[in-house]
């Protein structure tokens, strides 16, 4: 299958098998918080607009629509390991990360300032897809992800990591009682735990490359791509801009 180089999309070389991708808004019209690429189906977008771009991305991709999979998240920590296609939708409901040693199998992670964490073992042929926002992080949705990635055989010293799109830390201010749950798991560290104003924020993306390390993954096979969604509205959707009821990126990892 050719690529569709219209689609508003980013490929990461984290592998030579492994295929790392995230979705960008592509568009210039801002009219409305759907605006652009979205493959999101729970954010309140139009089934039709929805489709459009999955197909867009299947073909982009060499795939059927069942080998795209994309769970109903719900900031939970429970991980789906995907073990065949088609794979029930119901077992993709409140579920906030992937794994799977298939190939040719689209795990997908719809972000909105949220962080989307990808991960691959290709010795192992294992790969995983995670949402980590406040909630999975301070449930340490990282390191159980690299956990069942263990157990499907990966080696965390194998796995190649990469921490997309999200907002960042000057953008995400928090209230006390998200501080005060972050100190239970990271007590005053602090390159998480940040002041700016006087006021308290967090560095998300920092604490899932901490925990990633903590369960073995090295620091050198960590990327953080560095962008902030809440920085960039017109580029990437952020529920701090757009409100809840918006499109999302989407951050998507398949091994070949
Ligand atoms: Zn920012």
């Amino acid at each position: 299958m050719t690529s569709n180089t219209t689609l508003p999309i980013r490929e990461i070389a984290l592998a030579p098998s492994v295929r790392a991708i995230f979705s960008k808004r592509g568009t210039d019209d801002h009219s409305n918080p759907y605006a652009g690429f979205n493959i999101c189906h729970y954010t309140g977008d139009d089934t039709q607009h929805i489709d459009e771009c999955r197909q867009q991305l299947c073909t982009h991709l060499g795939i059927n629509a069942e080998q795209l999979i994309i769970p109903r998240q719900t900031h939970s920590t429970n991980i789906a390991v995907i073990d065949s296609v088609p794979f029930d939708p119901d077992s993709l409901i409140d579920v906030d990360a992937l794994v799977t040693n298939l190939k040719g199998v689209a795990l997908v992670i719809n972000t909105a300032d949220c962080v989307p964490i990808l991960l691959a073992e290709e010795n192992a042929g294992v790969i995983a897809a995670a949402h980590s926002g406040w909630r999975g992080t301070f449930g340490n949705i990282a390191a159980k992800t690299v956990q069942k990635m263990v157990e499907l055989g990966a080696s965390p010293l194998r796995i190649k990591a990469y921490i997309g799109p999200s907002i960042c830390w000057e953008c995400f201010e928090v209230g006390n009682d998200v501080v005060l749950k972050f100190r239970q798991v990271f007590g005053y560290n602090r390159d998480i735990l940040k002041f700016k104003h006087f006021k308290s924020h967090i560095d998300l993306q920092e604490a899932c490359r901490q925990q990633l390390v903590k369960a073995g993954v090295v620091n050198n096979n960590i990327t953080l791509s560095g962008i902030c969604s809440h920085c960039n509205p017109k580029q990437y959707f952020t529920a701090r801009t757009h409100g809840i009821k918006s499109g999302r990126t989407a951050s998507l990892i398949i091994q070949e």
